[in-house]
């Protein structure tokens, strides 16, 4: 079998087949996109120190060393992945960014076949799906947005304050916790400007209390079962006094505005006509799940999303999503990945060729 993608996600998976008896590399192989171990983690900004990191659940088994709180979670976690892959012997290949996955034949239990950029092709039994959300970025289409001038960037491809360092107005675009850090940044460098679609709820506890945690977390799972497309979960659990929220009250940059109708060559306007000139634009709007790779399985519905049933995807038993929709958090990671990894071993031991081999490298 195959899991695709080595973030937090598919090493808790990779674990859990391990512990489960599947043999590294006869049995499973992870593949990943990266060159590098970390998963998203080696591409946040500098800026995002661990300290920023909230919430942040250690990997199945592994407990993190005590860490300074100033290092940047992009130096300081993929050393802590790396570890993780050697000391557990994870069959992780890099990189090999998978671009299809088709089945063989039109039988349920057929065998999938996994294809790669590189041409390398894999053919297996069952699939867990681990690839995040971080290679692709969600940009919302505003009329105008291809005449703007100035500088325009999502979230994803920000590097820090200092390249605004001079500019006359920032605005940032979003309600979640990126944009509020970046507006944090920023603040301390140029003036910004903060529009999100619908008002921003400002929570006093800093951590999620259960119940918030929990219906965030169902109202996903009721979307991802219904065939709907994941959503975020901010909208439902708020913004907490982070560190970078606080520092962002304090250099006055929380006070948001609505969403504006469109963007001109140099600024943007206001459906009632208020118009501000502003030299960058940054979207902090969020991710979409990459899952393109699997469109030949035809696992989505009218709806636009994958029905899921636990970690299964509803229209193909040889196919989990973990990192997806409600486990799109580093303990929803390590929770699903263990469910997929339960149901995958009983799959392959129960369908129809259980003594096919699980996995097999086909000649490129
Ligand atoms: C800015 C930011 C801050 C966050 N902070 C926190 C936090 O503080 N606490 C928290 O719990 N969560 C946080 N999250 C969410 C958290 O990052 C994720 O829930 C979790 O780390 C994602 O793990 P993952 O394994 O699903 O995905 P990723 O870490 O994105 O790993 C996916 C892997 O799949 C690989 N991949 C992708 N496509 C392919 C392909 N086609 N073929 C092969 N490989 C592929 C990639 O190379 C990557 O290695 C944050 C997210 C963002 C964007």
């Amino acid at each position: 079998m195959v899991v695709i993608g080595a973030g937090q996600a598919g090493l808790s998976t990779a674990y859990h087949l391990r512990r489960r008896g599947l043999r590294p590399f006869e049995d499973f192989v992870v593949l990943d996109g990266d060159a590098a171990p970390g998963g998203a983690w080696q591409h946040r900004p500098s800026s995002l120190t661990m300290a920023m990191v909230h919430g942040f659940h250690e990997l199945p088994g592994a407990p993190l060393p005590p860490l300074a709180p100033l290092l940047p979670a992009r130096d300081v976690l993929p050393g802590y992945f790396a570890a993780y892959e050697r000391d557990n012997e994870l069959p992780v290949l890099r990189p090999v960014a998978v671009t299809s996955v088709r089945s063989e034949s039109p039988a349920p239990d057929a065998r999938l076949l996994v294809q790669s950029g590189s041409g390398r092709e894999w053919s297996a039994r069952a699939l867990v799906n681990a690839t995040g959300t971080w290679t692709r970025p969600f940009v919302p289409r505003y009329p105008g947005a291809e005449r703007f001038r100035g500088r325009m960037l999502h979230s994803s491809a920000y590097r820090g304050p200092e390249e605004f360092r001079g500019m006359g107005t920032v605005l940032v675009v979003g309600g979640g916790a990126s944009a509020v850090q970046i507006l944090a940044e920023t603040a301390a460098v140029a003036r910004t400007l903060w529009v999100t679609r619908t008002p921003p709820v400002f929570r006093d506890d800093p951590f999620v209390p259960q119940e918030l945690g929990r219906a965030a977390v169902a109202m996903v799972e009721e979307r991802v079962r219904a065939g709907l497309p994941p959503r975020s979960v901010v909208s439902v659990t708020g913004l907490p006094p982070s560190p970078a929220l606080l520092l962002a009250r304090e250099r006055g940059a929380l006070h948001r505005l609505p969403m504006f109708e469109r963007i001109t060559e140099d600024g943007v306007v206001w459906l009632d006509g208020h118009a501000e000139h502003v030299d960058a634009i940054v979207w902090a709007t969020g991710f979409r799940a990459a899952v393109g790779h699997l469109a030949l399985l035809g696992l989505r519905e009218p709806g636009g999303g994958i029905r899921m049933d636990g970690t299964r995807a509803a229209r193909d038993p040889r196919v989990h999503l973990v990192g997806y929709g409600p486990s799109a958090s580093t303990i929803g990671a390590n929770r699903a990945g263990r469910a997929a990894a339960v149901a995958v071993d009983r799959y392959l031991k129960t369908t129809a060729a259980p003594s096919a081999p699980a996995l097999a490298a086909l000649p490129s």
